[in-house]
Parts: C-alpha cells; structure tokens; sequence
C-alpha cells in the first residue's frame, strides 16, 4: 500500500505530490490526465513570480517537477469509488483496486459550457470563464458575461471597473444573484442586463471572437452583440460524482467539505482544489491548498498506527 496516494493531476495533486515526497513516504498520484485545467489555458497572468506563461509550458514544469521526486504517477486511470477499511481502498475504473493509508482527493472541477456552435472554436479566442484569470486581457474592450447568477453578476462588476462596457445576459425572466450584487451592478453605468436571452452562437472572423447571437425569449427576436469577450458564468460542477455514494460529505453543490486542513469527513482523506468547498478557484490557491493536504496528511500518517 501506499502511505499517500493522491487522486488528480492538475496544481492540486502535482503540489500534494511534491510536499508528501519530499516526506520520504510512498507517495503515488493517479489521474486520468496531468495537468488538468491548466492543459485549456493559454495566457496566465497570475502564477506568482511568472508574470506571464502559458499553460501547456506550465503543466510540463509541473510535471518535471513532480518526476524530481519519487512518486509513482499513473495517468490514464479514473477513479470510481472510495471506501474506508483499515487502509482506504480506491477503486478504478479499470477494476483494479488501491490500498493507502491516506489519500488525497483533488479531481477538480470543470466549467458548465454554453454548447452553443462557436464555443470550441473560438475557446481562449474570445470565449473565457475565469474573469479574474481573463478579464485583463479586454481592458477598454466591450464583453458579454453569459448567466446572471452570483457568480455572472460578480464576474460583470469586477469586469466593469476594466473593459470599456458589460452586457449580462440571462435565460431567465429575472436575475438569481443575490440583491446585494444586482443593487451594485444596477449602480454601475458600463454594465446592461438583459433577461430572457438565449445565446444560441458565437460568432467571430476566424481568429477571434466578434460578437454573439442572442434569441429574446419574450419576443422571439434574435439579436446580435457585438463584443470583443464572452464569459460563461453558467456554472462550475465539481469532479465529485464518483463519490456521491461514499461516506465522503459534499456540499449541496457537490464540493467536497473541508476544513482548515484539507480533511474531509473520512479519517486519512484529504482534499485540495478545486473540487472543495475552497470559495476561490484559482491555480495558485489550489498549489497552497494541496501542499496543506499533504502536511496534514503527514501529520496523520505519524499519530497513527500502520493497520
Ligand atoms: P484541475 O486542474 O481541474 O485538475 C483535476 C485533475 O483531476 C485532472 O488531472 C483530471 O484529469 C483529474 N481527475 C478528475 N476526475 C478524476 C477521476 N475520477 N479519477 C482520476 N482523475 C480525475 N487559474 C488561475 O489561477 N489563472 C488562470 O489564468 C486561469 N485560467 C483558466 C483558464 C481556463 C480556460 C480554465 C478552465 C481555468 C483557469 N484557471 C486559472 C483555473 C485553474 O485552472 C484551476 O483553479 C486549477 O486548475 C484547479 O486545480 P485542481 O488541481 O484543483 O483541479
């Protein structure tokens, strides 16, 4: 069995691996892919003491990274289960099982997308998710924020104090975030809200993202938006299906619930990232968090007896 063994390969995982091995315990990490979310981003502005990379070169320094260090990677692999018996049993989908005293979840999460044709075409060409990773890249440029949610309306204020205009589209007849936000963004005059509007394409000129088509459900008009970024803020769903049926407690969003120390509901379980309960998504934050789950788990590997 392994002392550590670490679910995920985004900056989660890859920190957890490099602070459990340099523990000198068997540490192994298994994910379905390395690198994780970092793979689908280009231009990265806020990986402290980079002022710019990108993240395929990002994810390739993690990897070297990590491999400075013994851990026995497996990518390619999904987890499908957890279980708790004396050692904690992972199971993949391979039918294989894992046994290790500890282990650390940090299967991230992925954007809910428009699916709308012109979304993949033009994804990091205009077509965004993270305004506080993107929204620099528009200063004094006009964009659409797409879901009047708190995280839509959140994304649409903090985008008005640096594009020139935001245009907030939302499906339904009203906003869901809460009255505080919308009293703010009703306040700010760069920022128009616009309800009952599906977006139903992204259109561009072959290199970057022109505008939008937009259908008023009320009227059944369609529209088109001329702006230079959208941000879909429709929803970030948590890598936590797999374990729904386990003894590990998610929040009604489905994250994973944490505490200071990255524990999770199940003793020797730890999680790290983006798929916690964790309110801030971001790259360097989850490097922190996963360094955090590796300490405790640690802490945890010498207060208890091998079983
Ligand atoms: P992830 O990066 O999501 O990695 C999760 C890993 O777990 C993956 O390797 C995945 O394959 C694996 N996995 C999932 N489920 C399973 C399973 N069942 N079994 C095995 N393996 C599994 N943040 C910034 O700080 N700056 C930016 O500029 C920035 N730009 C972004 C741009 C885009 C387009 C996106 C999508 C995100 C961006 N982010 C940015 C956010 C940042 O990428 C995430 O916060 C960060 O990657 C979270 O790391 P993580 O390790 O928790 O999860």
């Amino acid at each position: 069995p392994y002392d550590v063994l670490i679910v995920g390969g985004g900056p989660a995982g890859a920190a957890a691996a490099i602070y459990a091995a340099r523990k000198g315990i068997r540490t192994g990490l298994i994910s379905e892919n390395f690198g994780g979310q970092v793979s689908d981003t280009m231009g990265i502005e806020n990986m402290i003491s980079m002022p710019y990379t990108e993240g395929p070169k990002l994810v390739a320094q993690m990897e070297q990274h990590v491999k400075e260090y013994d851990v026995e990677i497996i990518t390619d692999q999904r987890a499908v289960g957890i279980r708790e018996g004396g050692y904690v049993e992972l199971d993949l989908a391979s039918e294989a099982t894992l046994r290790s005293r500890s282990v650390i979840l940090a299967t991230g999460a992925r954007w809910r997308e428009l699916s709308v044709p012109g979304e993949q075409e033009y994804r990091n060409k205009g077509v965004a998710y993270c305004p506080h990773c993107d929204g620099p890249f528009y200063k004094g440029k006009r964009v659409a924020v797409i879901g009047g949610g708190n995280s839509g309306i959140e994304a649409a204020i903090d985008l008005a104090g640096i594009v020139e205009h935001v245009t907030v589209l939302e499906f339904a007849d009203s906003l869901k975030a809460d009255d505080v936000l919308q009293r703010k963004a009703e306040s700010l005059s760069n920022i128009d809200i616009i309800c009952n509007a599906q977006t139903t394409e992204v259109v561009g000129d072959g290199k970057r993202v022109t505008g939008l088509h937009y259908t008023h459900r009320a009227t059944g008009e369609s529209h088109l938006l001329e702006v230079a970024g959208i941000f879909v803020q429709i929803g970030l769903i948590p890598n936590s299906e797999w374990l729904r049926d386990s003894d590990i407690k998610l929040s009604r969003f489905g994250e994973i619930e944490i505490d200071e120390r990255g524990a999770t509901s199940i003793p020797g379980v730890f999680a790290a990232g983006d798929v916690t309960t964790e309110p801030y998504k971001q790259i360097v934050i989850a490097m922190g968090a996963g360094s955090t789950a590796a300490l405790s788990a640690f802490d945890h590997l010498i207060r208890t007896p091998d079983p």
